[in-house]
């Protein structure tokens, strides 16, 4: 099948497309042209009236797995209904129960779905996941990553008071031992202390991820409104920083705070759930228009939803506009005078003038409008 998406303006600063008019030739779902004025015969063709068109969005961080938890949400109203191709579950499901979450999700929705296989093995199923040390099983962790070596793209360990219990930071010192040895990032939640966010940084290498990075909590990155000097060094050694907007770890203020402070987060993502569908998160579009809002432009937005989480998870043939990658594809226009209002996680309220706001995605020869939220 082929089909023509023509009159686009292509958004890839990573391969030089600054909305550059071109169009693109998609075949049996992969990107096998690029170019003025592309003609194909027996092709289906795609008119998207000069919207900006650009790797499919990824969103790092989401829960989709409704039977590994109470509070997950179904795949495709997360990704290819909400404007993103690809979403990687963070840690909703453990060894015990990949199988399920493989077999009755991944395989059967429209999004491309990866995970962070949780370092407990029954995952999310309760919400205090590590506070016992013996649900940190190495070989159930093994195996799993063995099955499923395109799927499980990290490790998912949350530091929170909550879930770690009288555990402190010893949980998270063992993922990270477990992830070194099977050399996969572990992606690292912080929240609430115990364990000391100083302590968890501490332990974080070259690749690794923090998400929540722009939270306003005590145990924050950000303390009367600067940077501690444990992420500072973090970031000398390449440890990454991830929005994770979430119900309860997204403030605006604290973000702004941050990239005054030179604190830039690498990858803008949602948290989406069950329970912020609506708000105060809503979309990951809409965390980029939040960020948009702060001064980022749109380039850069796309970047932080494109190239540099297919980089920082080595998601083969996603991220990027070029021949032989996957043709995904998220459509969208800028709107410069607009009124959208915008909530974070702490209540406060914005109205964003200049946002974007998506049109469609294009995933495995198939267009998709994006639904009203
Ligand atoms: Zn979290
Ligand atoms: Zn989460």
């Amino acid at each position: 099948m082929k089909t023509v998406i023509k009159n686009g303006r292509l958004l890839d600063s990573k391969n030089n497309f600054h909305m550059t008019r071109a169009d693109i030739l998609i075949e049996d779902g992969i990107i096998k042209k690029i170019g003025e004025n592309i003609n194909e015969e027996d092709s289906k063709v795609i008119d998207v009236k000069d919207s900006i068109v650009a790797p499919g969005f990824i969103d790092i961080h989401v829960h989709c797995f409704p039977k590994g938890t109470a509070i997950s949400s179904l795949p495709d109203e997360i990704g290819v209904k909400r404007g993103v191709t690809s979403i990687i579950d963070a840690g909703t499901s453990g060894a015990d129960t990949i199988d399920d979450f493989y077999e009755n999700f991944i395989k059967k929705s429209k999004t491309r779905i990866f995970a962070y296989l949780n370092i407990a093995h029954q995952g999310l199923k309760t919400l205090s996941e590590l506070s016992d040390m013996k649900n940190i099983d190495r070989e159930k962790i093994k195996e799993s990553l063995e099955k499923y070596p395109e799927i499980i793209v990290g490790l998912k360990a949350r530091a929170s008071g909550s879930v770690v219990k009288e555990n402190g930071v010893n949980p998270i010192a063992e993922g990270k031992k477990i992830a070194s040895e099977f050399e996969i990032p572990l992606v690292v939640h912080i929240g609430n202390a115990p364990p000391k966010v100083e302590e968890v940084l501490d332990l974080l290498g070259e690749g690794d991820v923090v998400t929540h990075c722009y939270n306003n909590k005590v145990n924050g990155l950000i303390k009367e409104g600067k940077v501690i000097s444990e992420a500072r060094e973090a970031i000398k050694r390449g440890v990454l920083f991830d929005i994770g907007h979430g119900s309860e770890s997204f403030s605006l203020d604290t973000a702004e705070e941050g990239i005054k402070e030179g604190f830039e987060a690498d990858m803008i993502s949602t948290d989406l759930y069950e329970r912020n569908m609506i708000t105060p998160v809503g979309s990951l579009e809409n965390t980029m228009n939040k960020m948009i809002y702060l001064g980022w432009s749109v380039e850069k937005c796309v970047e932080k939803v494109t190239y540099e989480p297919a980089r920082a998870f080595k998601l083969k043939g996603l991220g990027e506009l070029k021949e032989g990658y996957m043709g995904d594809l998220t459509i969208f226009d800028i709107v410069e005078n607009g009124k959208l209002e915008l909530k974070d996680s702490v209540n406060k309220v914005i109205t964003a003038e200049k946002y974007i706001k998506t049109k469609y995605v294009f995933i495995k020869d198939e267009l998709i409008k994006k639904e009203d939220i």
